[in-house]
């Protein structure tokens, strides 16, 4: 698709619901003319706003507010693009959405705008990928990483990559093409010293890149454990100075609780236990099942033991949940144990003794947290660095094994036989497996979901 041959969409960009501003976009080649519908032919100058009133289909005046113009191809899609800027109420942004609509426009599916900055070359795919991961952000690490990935961060880093691939698959298919020098093109060793490079940078970016994705997903704990163990002190100690970040956010079915809060910027996503119960009623049993398939995907189990009555347990570790809570011995996640209430108990606050993954803690005073904040971070990889990472998704992490598997494979290739044709064979699905993170040879049905995964307006 070019900027030539778009029909013109149209969305509310703005967050649902009221707000001191609204803003409607239209993007396309009907976008100038649509906008004149609604506010009249008086002269829009690029990138400069006018004050004007909006007009419903039967020119009657919806609301007056700002409105710019960003001509093609130097816009956010790269197509000729008007903003409205109105009051932000929902019935009025419906109104001129509306008005819009009955000019020319078509509703825009999800992400239809980033969709046509990419297919515009305005953005790369990882890129596009960064603009919904940096509105959707939920800590302060994860909004900078997403913002560092929309400049080009991360894309800088995997062109490069291409980019050295490409020379080493010149050189080695110039090899393949002059057979009888083959061998010494091959065993010349700079081949070898170029894919060595290559492994190297490749491990750099793919360790960063893990560090984005956990900046930006964190670590997901099933917490569980005895009623009054201190499983709620023990979440907002967790939180602490950031006791306001704890938010409640709707768990995907009615009876799991999920809190999000976060450690030295590691997001935790904490899903409770509590509603977990034995019922003889059908939908509650429903309810509790899907909840078990949520908690089958965390990273770990957190188990919290009063440790005035709880140390004898450790020998049991079947005593350790209640009855209500067994089941989750079957999820098989990894477990850790904390001891809580030192400060009633006596025990030392900190990693216990002999015995891995468990910590005695006092929610109350506080003492224990630091080790076992430690914990969780050294469990999730996460490193906290002044360096912040770019964002990265499942998908991105994914093309970059892939890639770094296929130059290994290269590389046995070469020590073995010096196999020219096998080893062009690797280097070639590295190249595509990289390119795929960029969105250069991406397959539409999955930019399609990439894309349809965004909110409308974006
Ligand atoms: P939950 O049912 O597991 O969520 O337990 P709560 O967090 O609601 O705590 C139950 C009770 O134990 C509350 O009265 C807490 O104040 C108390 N409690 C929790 N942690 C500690 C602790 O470390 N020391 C003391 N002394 N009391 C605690
Ligand atoms: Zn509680």
């Amino acid at each position: 698709m070019s900027a030539t041959d778009s029909d013109t969409i149209v969305a509310i960009a703005t967050a649902p619901g009221r707000g001191g501003v609204g803003v409607v976009r239209l993007s396309g080649d009907g976008a100038l003319e649509i906008a004149a519908g609604v506010v009249g032919d008086r002269p829009l100058h690029p990138r400069q706003a006018h004050f004007r009133r909006f007009r419903d289909e039967r020119g009657e005046v919806i609301d007056e507010g700002l409105v710019l113009s960003f001509p093609g191809p130097g816009s956010f899609t790269g197509e000729d693009v008007v903003e409205f800027q109105g009051h932000g109420g929902p019935v009025v942004l419906d109104m001129l959405v509306r008005a819009c609509l009955y000019h020319g426009a078509r509703q825009a599916r999800p992400g239809e705008f980033s969709q046509r900055a990419f297919l515009n070359d305005k953005l790369d795919l990882a890129q596009a990928e960064a603009i919904a991961d940096l509105v959707d952000a939920g800590t302060q690490a994860s909004a900078r990483a997403a913002l560092r990935s929309l400049q080009g961060a991360f894309s800088e880093e995997v062109n490069r990559l291409v980019e050295q691939l490409i020379q080493l698959r010149i050189y080695v298919e110039a090899a393949i093409d002059f057979p009888e020098e083959e061998i010494d093109f091959l065993s010349d060793g700079r081949v070898a010293a170029d894919l060595r490079a290559l492994l190297g940078q490749l491990d750099r970016v793919l360790a960063t890149a893990r560090q984005g994705r956990l900046v930006r997903e964190g670590l997901t704990l099933v917490i569980a454990g005895r009623p009054n163990a201190g499983k709620s002190s023990l979440m907002n100690r967790l939180a602490g100075f950031d006791a306001a970040i704890v938010t409640e956010v709707p768990g995907t079915t009615r009876d799991v609780l999920r809190e999000s809060i976060q450690i030295d910027g590691l997001p935790l996503n904490v899903i409770d236990t509590a509603g977990l119960r034995e019922s003889p009623d059908r939908v509650e049993q429903e309810g509790i099942r899907r909840a078990y398939e949520e908690m089958r995907k965390a990273d770990r189990l957190l188990v919290v033991v009063d440790s005035q009555t709880g140390v004898e347990a450790l020998k049991e570790p079947a005593l350790l949940l209640p009855d209500s809570q067994k089941q989750l011995e079957n999820l098989e996640l990894p477990i850790t144990i904390v001891l809580n209430k030192a400060d009633l108990s006596g025990m030392e606050p900190g990693p216990l003794d002999g015995h891995p993954d468990t910590f005695v803690i006092s929610a109350t005073s506080g003492e224990g947290l630091d080790a076992l904040r430690d914990h969780l971070k050294a469990v999730a990889g996460y490193q906290s660095t002044d360096e912040s990472p770019f964002s990265a998704r499942r998908r991105h992490i994914t093309a970059l094994e892939q890639a770094l598997a296929a130059l290994d494979k290269g590389q046995r290739q070469l020590g073995d036989h010096a196999a020219g044709e096998l080893l062009a064979e690797d280097l070639r699905a590295a190249q595509k497996a990289l390119e795929d993170i960029t969105g250069a040879f991406t397959a539409d049905d999955l930019l399609g979901r990439i894309f349809s995964s965004f909110c409308i307006g974006k």
